[in-house]
């Protein structure tokens, strides 16, 4: 993980963005972290071949303070601030299906490829996907915010 580069996005599009402060949810592509957003798409391509009728939708990208402290509170989320949604590097996952919203894709097979792909899903959250580990989470806040 290239933490300057990250840093970069953060500090240049993320914090610049109107979005920053949002109290609603962002699904805007342009917030993700441009090495995880190319991960994503050839994730979903792998997933078409096999789903061709199943479009993987991103429901969430980023996620401003504010409303992870929205979620916090609602027992949504277990994190307070700072989650990885907040530096463009998680997204949430969900379909449509014959044209329709839906969470019934196959998750299981999407979470393997993302696995395969070197991403990290959540135990607790199925929709869930990241750009890097848990355990690495709070050196890149400390990098990132510094
Ligand atoms: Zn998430």
């Amino acid at each position: 993980m290239d933490y300057d580069k990250l840093k970069e996005h953060y500090d240049n599009v993320i914090k610049k963005s109107k979005e920053f402060d949002s109290t609603k949810p962002v699904n805007d592509l342009n917030l993700l972290f441009p090495d995880f957003l190319d991960k994503l798409i050839l994730c979903f391509g792998k997933y078409n071949e096999k789903y061709p009728s199943h479009d993987v939708y991103i429901v969430e990208t980023y996620r401003s303070n504010n409303l992870q402290s929205e979620y916090y509170k609602s027992g949504k989320s277990k994190i307070r601030k700072n989650g990885m949604h907040h530096f463009g590097i998680a997204a949430d996952i969900a379909f449509y299906i014959d044209g329709e919203f839906s969470y019934k894709g196959n998750y299981d097979y999407l979470r393997k490829i993302f696995t395969d792909e070197g991403l990290t899903v959540l135990n607790w959250e199925l929709g869930h996907v990241q750009f890097i580990e848990v355990k690495d989470q709070e050196t890149l806040r400390k990098s990132v915010l510094n």
